[in-house]
């Protein structure tokens, strides 16, 4: 039975409060779903809670890299960045739709950070820690080969170029996906469900009460081992552990900016230097264009995080003093995200200097907390913590997840993607629907695509007369409710199908058709049918516009 089916969630939720688990998760960002997914796969029985959607914390609000972070390189982290660099290429084989190869062009300007030695020896550096070969290696350019690759870039200062390979994702797709899987191999994972209280025996953390957000109902889960992976959220259980002493978080927020792709019509990725010193991303995708970000101190509430009028000046006058054409202004900002990197405090570091390194505390009564990391380093940290947990419980288990296939990713190579996408393209343009379509279908859900254009298909032998490009976004609503646990619009629109970051036009006209979908096939009243569309226009607001 799959217990991802939105309809099973009381069956899922029973499971949680009738069994014992050996282990307990809490909180369902990347590394909580990676955790899941190596204990599952070793053979532990495993549970998850998450309090709001699956990676509705920083997992869905990073700049969607899976990369090797060369400003670490800058920052002496070589095992850092030795081990993130690596990671991108087994991340990448595991999900190749999902983890793309993006090249990444480093202009080198007047007054930039660096010249073009330190950056040709750099970016030689960071192939190297990472193990990348052939044409991926970086190639250093002249000021007319870059002008070349990006043409919006300013002769007047510009002075060459670096240009070196990259991967970029969608990370609440990769977080669900490594949560389907994990479920797959028997995790009972539960988003929509708060640990509310931490529950002891004889002091050893023994479970949690859970909150099902949904209904109210509280219930307790049982495990022997108890892991916080809370993101940002990691200090607030440890201080309800009475266990948060020594090293604590220092919480960055950090934004990106969403526009037209017509009003930053980029050919290409760009990481580039802005006149603070700090460094910037440009990444073009389908419609859009998105840009961040910004590293700054944050003490505000951990829940949405909101971008700032400040925020918003200053990636937009980053962005209009790189590309001299492009006169960006705020009403050019169709959508944004804010996001908090829960980072381990160091006395005196500015927030660009704080490490990105992971870290696990143990605390007396046995609660496992780890902080710190990023996105890109997920499988590496799960694996830290899982054979912490199999030492213990004297398990021989060894970490399978390098060859593991995230689910949805199953393909015999990475170039079987391109032909798939146009398999896809053509079986779609006969309905009138256009690449685009193909091409986002198969980034969002990989080899499950069919089972969309299956469910497109059965939808439109009823419903007929409808239109194709509403019948889609039906059947892959209707691919949510069967596989990915969704209960709110916000869920559908924002992380299964990122609509609400890179094509929030869409959602003006979707939203209405979806959410009454939604009311029949979950069954809500009147009232929480009216609570979704407040609460999905209030979030519109707030992606939208800044104070
Ligand atoms: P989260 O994703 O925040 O997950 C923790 C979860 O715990 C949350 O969903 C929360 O709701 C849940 N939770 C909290 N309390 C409870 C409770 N009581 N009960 C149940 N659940 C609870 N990394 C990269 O590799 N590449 C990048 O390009 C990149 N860019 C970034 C850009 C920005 C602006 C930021 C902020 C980070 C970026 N990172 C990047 C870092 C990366 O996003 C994070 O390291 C990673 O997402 C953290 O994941 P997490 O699971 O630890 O935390």
């Amino acid at each position: 039975m799959n217990l991802l089916a939105s309809k099973n969630r009381q069956i899922l939720l029973d499971k949680l409060a009738q069994e014992k688990f050996d282990l307990l998760l809490i909180g369902g960002g990347i590394t909580g779903a990676g955790i899941a997914l190596d204990a599952a796969s070793r053979g532990l029985k495993v549970a998850l809670v998450e309090k709001q959607d699956f990676a509705q914390g920083t997992s869905s609000r990073s700049t969607k890299l899976i990369h090797g972070g060369l400003r670490y390189l800058k920052q002496g982290e070589l095992k850092l960045v030795k081990e993130v660099g690596s990671e991108r290429a087994i991340v990448h084989k595991n999900a190749p739709h999902l983890v793309i190869p993006e090249k990444m062009l480093l202009p080198l300007i007047d007054r930039g950070n660096y010249g073009k030695l330190a950056t040709s020896f750099g970016l030689w550096v960071y192939d190297v820690l990472a193990g990348v070969k052939g044409d991926d290696r970086r190639k250093m350019l002249t000021k007319a080969k870059t002008l070349e690759k990006e043409p919006l870039l300013n002769p007047e200062t510009l002075k060459g170029g670096g240009f070196y390979a990259e991967y970029r994702t969608d990370d609440a797709r990769l977080t669900l996906e490594v949560i389907k899987t994990a479920s797959n191999y028997g995790a009972v994972c539960a988003n929509h469900c708060e640990s509310v209280q931490l529950l002891y025996n004889d002091e050893r953390v023994t479970g949690i009460t859970a909150k099902d957000q949904l209904t109210n109902r509280t219930f307790s889960i049982q495990a022997d081992y108890v892991v916080n992976a809370t993101g940002p959220w990691v200090d607030t259980i440890r201080k309800e552990d009475n266990s948060l002493k020594g090293k604590r978080l220092h919480l960055t927020k950090g934004v990106h900016l969403v526009v037209n792709r017509q009003k930053l019509p980029l050919q290409q990725s760009l990481y580039f230097d802005v006149p603070d010193g700090r460094m910037i991303f440009a990444i073009p995708r389908g419609k859009i264009t998105y840009i961040g970000t910004t590293d700054t101190n944050y003490q505000g509430t951990l829940e949405e995080p909101v971008t700032t009028l400040e925020d918003a000046q200053y990636l937009l006058s980053s962005i209009n003093e790189t590309f001299p054409s492009i006169n960006l202004t705020l009403d050019d900002i169709e959508s944004s995200w804010a996001g908090l990197r829960p980072l381990i405090h160091q006395d005196g570091k500015s927030p660009s200097e704080l490490s990105r390194k992971d870290e696990i505390f143990e605390s007396v009564s046995g609660l496992l907390s780890i902080a710190g990391g990023k996105l890109t380093g997920y499988r590496k940290m799960a694996q830290r913590i899982v054979d912490l947990i199999t030492d213990k419980m004297n398990r021989k288990e060894k970490c399978q997840t390098k060859t593991i296939a995230i689910n949805g990713g199953d393909f015999a190579s990475a170039q079987k993607v391109n032909e798939y996408i146009q398999q896809v393209s053509q079986q779609l343009q006969t309905e009138g629907l256009d690449a685009y379509v193909a091409e986002y279908l198969v980034s969002t859900y990989g080899t499950q695509t069919q089972a969309v254009i299956a469910l497109y298909n059965q939808l439109k032998a009823v419903q007929g007369n409808e239109k194709p490009s509403l019948l889609i976004v039906l059947a892959e609503l209707h691919f949510c409710l069967k596989n990915e646990a969704i209960f709110t619009l916000d869920d559908f629109f924002n992380r299964r199908t990122g609509r609400l970051y890179f094509d929030i036009q869409s959602v003006k006209e979707l939203a209405e058709p979806i959410a009454q979908e939604m009311q029949i096939q979950l069954g809500w009243t009147e009232a929480i049918l009216q609570q979704n569309r407040i609460n999905l226009q209030q979030l519109m607001d707030t992606l939208e516009t800044f104070a």
